[in-house]
């Protein structure tokens, strides 16, 4: 705000300075670039037809008298009209005329002067230059004169006609005194500015007040926030639409904050609990064998092979979860047959888990259905949706998969019969290292991690996916992908 005001004040000044000080100046160097230009368009005219009717209408037009003096036949001619108010020119007598031809001719060919009529006949020239006459007195002309007064300016040049004759041009033009408009122009100029100083102080307070002062109080608290107060509220009417809109995005940007440091705290509680059990089970096993001989049995050797296949699929998860979300993993799509990719992951499970006891149904027809996706990544959904429903299905092991498809979506539904999982909990299951009891028994772990894989390869095929569940009867996890645009089939 003050920086707007100082703006003001500055243009204002600027303003000031060249028409109040640099005006009269200026006005003077076209007067006398005028008067010079004129003079010299004249005599590169003299000896043409158009001298004399040019003469006059350059008179006319730029408010000059042009005398020409002929020192040979010692005469003066008028090359206009009418003299204008305040010049002199006209009035000077032959033998004026001929004082200014010597000067002129002393100054080297050329003399801008200064004319002055003197007030009584007795005064001596002012700087001791020489008097044209009794009446009146000249003087170089220098740009410091005082401009309060009127000033006569001649331009005399001395030239040579075609018959080498010397001859010369005088003009004179009257530099009116510019007091008067520069006093009216600064009255005005004063109150002009006044009032803008007046209005850009008004202004630049009601800004401060209407759009700094909402920002000071988001900036208070937005320090607050980067300190880690999560809880702090950004008031969401402080003032105009913009600041506002900041504190909503505030406010938004300190839940996210919030949460992810909810988070952070679940993530280290849930990793540390997560490495810890299989950890304290391989060093546990591990010093038995090594202190009692006997118990050096495949059985034990089994669990310690278990335990690290555990801590390494969770590593695996942690780091798989980490680089998708982190977008450092980029889709490899290509066209694949989605029906002949399900029957392929169905055959892999088959065999394993058949001997487990596991019933695993595949529903679908036979019917093609072409998609344009990363087919790891898909595999990899499907599979971590199978894992959980053989995790959590019911004490008949049963795990149906099915797949379905519209004009656009291919879509695979697996459900399973077990428990089912509580409605306030639907939502939660897809945030990382979610797990619905986290003191789950341990031969139905997991990482927590599944489904958030599941949900972030899902987003980066601009799919959806979804679960229905119902207590004691079962869930179906499902997601659904589009197809690809131009196949026969659609
Ligand atoms: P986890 O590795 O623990 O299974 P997920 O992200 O795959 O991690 O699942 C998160 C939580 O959702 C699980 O801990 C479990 O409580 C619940 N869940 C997932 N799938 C099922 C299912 N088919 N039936 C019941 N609960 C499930």
């Amino acid at each position: 705000m003050i920086a707007f005001f100082i703006f003001i004040l500055i243009t204002v000044l600027l303003f000031f300075l060249f028409e109040i000080l640099f005006m009269p100046s200026i006005y003077r160097s076209i007067k006398l670039n005028e008067l010079k230009s004129n003079t010299e368009k004249m005599i590169s005219l003299y000896g043409s037809d158009t001298f004399y009717s040019e003469s006059q209408s350059t008179a006319t037009k730029y408010n000059l008298c042009l005398l020409l003096i002929d020192p040979i036949n010692q005469s003066k001619t008028k090359l206009s009209g009418t003299q204008y108010p305040g010049a002199v020119l006209y009035d000077l007598s032959y033998n004026d005329c001929l004082q200014l031809y010597t000067i002129t001719k002393q100054n080297g060919g050329t003399s801008l002067l200064i004319i002055e009529k003197e007030e009584s006949s007795g005064s001596s020239s002012s700087n001791g230059m020489k008097k044209p006459s009794e009446q009146y007195s000249v003087r170089n002309y220098s740009s410091s004169v005082a401009v309060d007064t009127g000033l006569n300016v001649l331009y005399g040049v001395i030239f040579t006609d075609d018959n080498g004759q010397e001859l010369m041009l005088i003009s004179n033009s009257f530099l009116s005194p510019i007091t008067a408009e520069v006093r009216s122009m600064t009255l005005t100029l004063g109150t002009v500015s006044g009032i803008s100083i007046l209005l850009a102080l008004f202004i630049a307070a009601y800004l401060s007040r209407k759009v700094a002062s909402p920002i000071v109080k988001i900036n208070k608290k937005a320090k607050a926030l980067g300190e880690g107060n999560y809880k702090i509220h950004f008031d969401e009417q402080v003032g105009y639409l913009e600041a506002n809109e900041l504190s909503a995005t505030l406010n938004q940007a300190a839940t996210e904050l919030a949460k992810v440091e909810d988070l952070r705290r679940e993530l280290i509680a849930n990793v540390s609990h997560d490495l810890r059990t299989p950890l304290t089970l391989i060093s546990g096993y591990s010093e038995v064998m090594r202190d009692i001989p006997g118990e050096v049995t495949p059985e034990n050797l089994q669990t310690i092979i278990d335990e690290v296949a555990r801590l390494n699929s969770l590593v695996n998860d942690m780091l798989e979860l980490s680089k998708i979300q982190s977008g450092n993993i980029s889709l490899h799509p290509t066209d694949f047959d989605f029906t002949t990719e399900l029957e392929k992951i169905m055959d892999t499970y088959r065999t394993l888990t058949e001997r487990q006891g596991y019933h695993m149904k595949l529903l679908q027809d036979k019917q093609p259905i072409l998609v344009h996706a990363d087919v790891a990544l898909i595999t990899r959904a499907v599979m971590n949706l199978i894992n959980n429903a053989m995790t959590y299905t019911g004490a008949d092991k049963s795990v149906t998969v099915l797949k379905s498809y519209s004009d656009d979506n291919v879509r695979v539904e697996v459900t399973d019969t077990g428990n089912g999982i509580s409605p306030d909990k639907l939502e939660l299951i897809w945030d990382r290292y979610y797990k619905v009891d986290a003191e789950h028994k341990r031969a139905a772990q997991g990482t927590g991690l599944g489904l958030s894989i599941v949900k972030s390869i899902v987003t980066m095929h601009n799919g959806s996916y979804g679960v229905r569940s119902r207590e004691g009867v079962g869930s179906t996890f499902w997601f659904e992908i589009p197809r690809k645009k131009d196949s026969p089939n659609r």
